[in-house]
């Protein structure tokens, strides 16, 4: 162990790390990376399988971006946009978004990243909700097995398994769960159709229990990337926006994962699952990781509903920082340059066709993904679909027997 790991070891907390496997094994010190590759401490070469933390879309090293990064810093490395000041590349980003994102989501809320914006929209829909005239619109819906970020209210917001640890207080009174779409352990004969409707009669049925009266919004990434990359079925996504549009639900698209290039396109929403959300957040690839920035976009018709003399009581010291800002407008140019869309769908393609490959291990129950993003879930038992003991660790295991041989990827539990 270096003298990197050792200290790391003695001081850093990391996210969701487990203790005695820091304590036992520490950690990989990254040192240096370049396209979709990472070096460690000690010279050794991984394929970062992950891209970072599904964020690094454009890979790493490239000097075009040093250059934009270093030539914001000596102009204007800082600036708020507080009030009645904007510098030119946040000003330049929110313009640039708001002709990427579909239908009229042309009005942005520049954030730190996924979880500020996904906050940011919580707020932004209770607001708007009581701003035309539904005071009593403060509940929202979620999914099972999803992650909306970090914050104490993403989190409670959010419902990955082992994400709510006992000690943790989360909001619950006014946050409610429907099932996932996890066609992998769908009830077993039934089609995946049949699992469809079932799914979207349950939302209906919810709505129905809370009261659509009183529901603000639905929060929903297009494949719950987090809880297990669950893709769902091509209509299921549509099927369900159709019934907040009936609501008055406002639909929040969490595409943090999913937009820029993950799936072949700048938001998935509607160039792949064919919905117009009224808000979506994102982040990661966003700056494709070369600075911390996130974004809430949403659309004229909720900008125009807040209008008057009040104002948004929501954001950040780095809202809008002109660095990140410049960082994210250079990713967006050099996608748009290099046809990056169009290559990761040629090469989703490819990757799927490999992952699916891969099913015929006696331990991979499910091989799934979609264009560049993908899982593999480990069974103990192929007929049942049933899991390893927690105690294995299967997803750690094979983690760390990936490792020595030049591969980083991400275990989830059984995944
Ligand atoms: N939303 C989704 C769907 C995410 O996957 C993540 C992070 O993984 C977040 C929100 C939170 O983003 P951040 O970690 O940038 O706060």
């Amino acid at each position: 162990m270096n003298n990197i790991a050792r200290l790391d070891r003695a001081h850093v907390l990391h996210p969701w790390t487990h203790f005695d496997s820091h304590e036992r094994d520490g950690c990989v010190v990254v040192s240096r990376g370049e396209g979709c590759d990472v070096w460690d401490a000690n010279g050794r070469r991984y394929l970062d399988a992950v891209g970072g933390m599904w964020c690094t879309n454009i890979g790493l090293g490239r000097e075009d971006m040093a250059r934009t990064i270093s030539d914001q810093v000596m102009k204007l490395a800082y600036s708020s946009t507080f009030g009645d000041i904007t510098n030119d590349p946040s000003a330049l980003l929110a313009a640039e978004l708001a002709s990427i994102a579909p239908g009229d989501l042309n009005r942005v809320h520049l954030t730190t990243g996924g979880s500020t914006a996904v906050d940011s929209a919580y707020r932004l829909a209770q607001f708007v909700q009581a701003l035309r005239g539904f005071k009593d619109r403060r509940h929202v819906i979620a999914r099972q097995d999803s992650y909306h970020g970090s914050t104490f209210l993403c989190m409670s917001v959010g419902r990955r398994a082992g994400d709510q640890p006992p000690e943790f207080n989360y909001k619950t009174d006014d946050i409610h769960h429907v099932a996932s779409p996890y066609l992998y352990q769908r009830p077993e004969g039934m089609t995946e159709q049949e699992f469809e409707d079932q799914l979207v009669a349950e939302f209906a049925a919810k709505v129905e229990e809370v009261g659509p009266e009183k529901i603000a919004a639905f929060f929903a990434e297009p494949i719950q990337a987090s809880g297990g990359v669950l893709v769902p079925t091509q209509t299921y996504l549509k099927r369900m926006w159709e019934i907040c549009q009936k609501h008055g639900i406002l639909f929040i698209a969490d595409e943090v994962v999913t937009s820029f290039g993950r799936l072949g396109a700048w938001f998935a929403s509607q160039e792949v699952y064919g919905f117009v959300p009224d808000m979506i957040t994102t982040a990661k690839g966003l700056s494709s990781g070369y600075l911390p920035i996130g974004a809430l976009i949403f659309s004229d018709r909720i900008y125009q509903d807040m209008s008057g003399d009040r104002y948004f009581a929501s954001g950040y010291t780095y809202s809008g920082h002109p660095v990140s800002s410049a960082a994210a407008l250079k990713n967006i140019q050099i996608m748009k340059a290099e046809n990056m869309l169009e290559r990761a769908r040629t090469a989703g393609v490819k990757f799927q066709a490999m992952l699916q490959g891969l099913s015929d291990l006696p331990i991979v129950g499910d091989a799934r993904g979609h264009t560049l993003i993908g899982c593999l879930e480990n069974v103990a038992d192929k007929a049942t679909r049933r899991h390893f003991d927690d105690a294995i660790d299967i997803g750690k295991r094979v983690s760390n027997a990936a490792e020595p041989l030049g591969l980083l990827v991400r275990p989830l539990g059984h995944l």
